[in-house]
């Protein structure tokens, strides 16, 4: 590029940062300036601060600075511009001739010193610097020196230029100025051990002794730098001497190492997962070498990494016997893919285990596979699972089929139930015959909750919680099992709970009293004492049963696992492990406490602890007692099975009143027309031919308010299931029982007078 040596040098726009207390001052020169220059761009800087910000944002062409001003004065300036690195010429526009000043700017880099009343020899002076540099500039020099100045300046790395003897930051980048929060101004007139809260003035001086006397390059320090608003960050200085114009300054970088750290330590947590893991764990090279294996692998096979690392894959696997196997696993791995399967592991004394193992490709940075990591779970645990899996199926299917057969079941106990209770009222007199029909009642009455607890135990339903008597379940429970136990099983039952109820599901307090039962029976094969007896405790607020026996009694370790499911030291066929663990969630649905005390060869007993329900509770339910309500129409009952309908059709007749029956919609159809009065109907909600809704229809429009009642089998969960809605309905489950038919006959009659009233 030609430099023309005469006329007029040709300037395009010029950038022009200004240092001054006022704009009025800063104005006067900048109007001077415009009428030989093409201004660009210019600012103001009134403090250290400012110009920083200002200097370090953009490129300027000039910096023009008075010498004194309030906040700053022009040798801090220079003093920015020298340690920035940044070639700008500084023009210093001072108030006073100030000689020893003026020398002193010139000494620090300043291009020239003119008092404010010689305007014209500032213009002359910047134009004959700018024409100057621009010649150097096009030569290509600075623009290199510029680029890399605002890389440091763009650096996230924290980049400070120190004062060797004062230890005072001279120079920062933007990026210590963004993460610690402090201004330049503020930087400035601080030291590293200001910034730094884990380093000392003395250690910082002695660890910098070492580079300033040139004994090492560098030096790296692990720093704790607290921001001004108190947040620390871990970091890593680099620190080294740099010489610039005749001085030395150490030149230290921090990089963060917050994310490293982060990094790291979720690497040593994932190696504990590996260390603890309940799988053996190794990794091989590619060509099979160990070079890593977990402490659970020494529990598998004996051999401990010690043992292995460093030697082939061959000394764990059992690759000798499946070598084909082998090829097909690392294959498959490096390839990318995973294996599963079992295989063989040496053991150390020479033998042989098998467990499951998965292998996986381990990948290096560049994605390449550089390792196998084995993962062998231990096969026998597997097995285990796998049989208790198919246990619980069986478990399962069983509850099923119990299921579909209770349904059917309670209908049959409808029958016996009513009858029986029939029976008993045509022998009144006859006390001794009466008292078997009773047992026959009682006895149907047990059987359905048998079944219902069936019903429970095949769909997980929502049974209702009613207000029961203890003394009565456990005598119920008690006269069934001296039926079935044997009779070398002497059961013994006191009960001293006479009128004290809990509120609670009967089926499944029977179901955790037979469950005890039956597990003492077993603790007792050549027969003993069962003890069953109820209490109050000493508190008055809870009810106590306690299911004792004479027999084998249990070591600390069995008991210590009696409620875990799957727990059973009984042979295969005969115990489940399930019975107390359906015992503990029982109990803890009822809101009670279990316990168990058991001596080794003498006995155990369990003790079952249930709060007592509160006085209003009972006294609620006690108010809907049995009531005979007279009837003058007769009472339709719809059900397809003929042993329910004859059933009620006789208990109705036993009180009174007059039954019409029909096996389905169809028939009561037909016979509709010629009915006459009719009270009340009892119709079976799920008729087989879905005719229950159209009955209900016919009914209504002939008998406008015919209060009906509804008999059902189904659980309020499975009528939702067939999309059957209950609300508002009066529902009667089966097997219907005399007292309950009674009741409810009374509630709905009373009930539909009280609507009409
Ligand atoms: P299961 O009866 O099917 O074995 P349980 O959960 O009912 O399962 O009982 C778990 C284990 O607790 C039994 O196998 C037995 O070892 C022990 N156990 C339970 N009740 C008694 C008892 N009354 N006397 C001695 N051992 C008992
Ligand atoms: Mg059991």
């Amino acid at each position: 590029m030609v430099i023309p040596t005469c006329g007029v040098v040709m300037l395009s726009s010029i950038s022009v940062l200004f240092v001054e207390d006022s704009g009025v001052e800063k104005n006067k020169v900048l109007e001077a300036l415009k009428k030989h220059f093409t201004i660009e761009i210019h600012a103001l800087a009134t403090t250290t601060d400012e110009f920083h910000e200002l200097l370090t944002g953009r490129h300027w062409d000039l910096v023009v600075s008075e010498e004194y001003l309030s906040k700053t004065d022009v040798f801090e300036i220079l003093d920015i511009i020298n340690a920035s690195g940044r070639n700008v010429p500084v023009f210093v526009f001072s108030a006073y001739s100030d000689v020893r000043g003026a020398v002193e700017c010139i000494r620090r880099g300043a291009s020239d010193f003119r008092t404010k009343d010689d305007i014209a020899g500032l213009i002359e002076s910047v134009r004959n610097t700018l024409a100057r540099k621009k010649g150097v500039k096009e030569s290509g020099d600075d623009y290199e020196k510029e680029l890399l100045i605002d890389i440091i300046e763009e650096s996230r790395d924290l980049i400070f230029l120190m004062d060797e003897k004062s230890l005072k930051f001279r120079y920062v980048n933007r990026a210590v100025i963004e993460k610690t929060g402090y201004s330049f101004g503020e930087l400035r007139n601080m030291t590293p051990v200001d910034l730094v809260r884990n380093i000392s003035a003395e250690i910082l001086r002695e660890r910098l002794a070492g580079v300033a006397e040139g004994e090492q390059d560098k030096i790296v320090l692990f720093t704790e730098l607290v921001s001004k608003d108190g947040e620390v960050h871990q970091s890593e200085a680099t620190v080294q001497l740099v010489y610039r114009k005749n001085e030395s300054m150490f030149y230290a970088r921090l990089e963060d190492l917050s994310e490293k750290i982060r990094t790291h330590e979720n690497a040593m947590r994932m190696m504990q997962v590996v260390e603890y893991s309940t799988s053996g764990i190794f990794v091989t090279e590619r060509d099979g070498t160990v070079t890593y294996a977990n402490p659970k692998l020494e529990k598998q096979t004996g051999f401990s990494g010690k043992d292995i690392i460093g030697s082939n894959i061959k000394v764990i696997k059992n690759v000798i016997e499946d070598s084909a196997e082998y090829d097909r696993i690392w294959s498959t791995v490096l390839s990318g893919r995973r294996w599963a399967g079992r295989t063989k592991s040496n053991t150390k004394g020479g033998g042989h285990v098998e467990v499951i193992s998965f292998v996986s490709p381990i990948r290096n940075s560049k994605g390449e596979i550089t390792n196998l990591a084995f993962f062998d779970e231990d096969a026998t645990i597997a097995n285990e699972m796998k049989m208790q899996l198919i246990h619980a199926q069986k478990m399962e299917t069983l509850g099923e089929l119990a299921g579909g057969i209770a349904h059917d079941f309670n209908n049959v106990l409808t029958a016996v139930g009513g009858f029986a209770s029939v029976i008993s009222r045509k022998l009144k007199d006859r006390k001794d015959l009466s008292y078997l029909a009773d047992k026959l009642v009682e006895l149907a009455e047990s059987g359905r909750s048998l079944t219902q607890g069936l019903l429970g135990y095949s769909r997980k339903r929502e049974q209702e919680f009613r207000i029961i008597e203890v003394d009565r379940i456990v005598r119920k429970v008690s006269d069934i099992i001296s039926l079935v136990f044997p009779e070398d099983v002497v059961i013994d039952l006191e009960t001293g709970c006479d009128g004290v109820r809990i509120k609670a599901i009967e089926s499944q307090i029977e179901q955790i009293l037979l469950n005890l039962a039956n597990n003492a029976k077993d603790a007792m094969p050549d027969g003993g004492l069962l003890t069953v007896s109820t209490s109050k405790s000493a508190s008055g607020k809870s009810v106590i049963i306690r299911i004792g026996d004479t027999g084998t009694g249990m070591p600390a370790d069995v008991l210590a696992n009696i409620f875990k499911p799957f727990f059973t030291t009984k042979s295969e066929g005969k115990g489940t492990g399930l019975g107390l663990a359906i015992v503990k969630d029982l109990m803890d649905s009822h809101g009670g406490k279990i316990a168990c005390d058991s001596v080794l060869g003498h006995g155990t007993v369990f003790t079952l602890e249930f709060p007592l329900v509160d006085i209003d509770e009972i006294s609620c339910a006690a108010a809907t007692s049995d009531s005979l309500v007279k009837l003058d129409g007769c009472v339709v009952v719809v059900d397809d099975d003929p042993g329910v309908r004859e059933g009620i059709e006789t208990m109705l007749g036993e009180f009174g009143y007059r039954a019409a029956s029909f096996d389905g919609f169809p028939s009561l159809h037909n016979k509709l027309e010629h009915l006459g009065e009719v009270s009340l109907a009892v119709i079976d909600m799920v008729l087989s031919d879905s005719g229950s809704m159209m009955a209900e229809e016919a009914l209504l429009e002939k008998y406008k308010n015919l209060p009906i009642i509804y008999m059902t089998g189904y659980d309020d969960e499975s009528l939702k299931a067939k999309g059957i809605d209950i609300t508002g309905k009066i529902i009667l489950k089966k097997p219907v029982f005399a007292h309950a038919l009674l009741k409810m006959i009374a509630e709905s009659v009373n009930e539909k007078a009280g609507r009409k009233g």
